[in-house]
């Protein structure tokens, strides 16, 4: 799994997907996030899951979190 992501949009760290399951169901869901933690986004990062499988987690997570760059970045 080599899909792109990319640095955090609001302290600029590397990003990183990770994978776990719901302990009622275990449903596999994915999620990215932020590796500072001292970042809202370290903790605070959307779930994804679907019935499909864990790659389309990972892709989607990918896919919102690459989506959530256009938030306004100190330059
Ligand atoms: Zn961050």
């Amino acid at each position: 799994m080599d899909a792109e992501l990319k640095p955090c949009p609001i302290c600029n760290s590397k990003a990183e997907l990770k994978e776990a399951h719901y302990l009622e169901s275990e449903l596999p869901y994915s999620y990215v996030h932020c590796t500072n933690e001292a970042c809202t986004l370290n903790h605070n990062a959307a779930h994804f899951s679907s019935s499909k499988s864990e790659a389309k987690n990972d892709e989607d997570a990918i896919a919102a979190w690459n989506k959530r760059q256009q938030i306004p970045a100190h330059h």
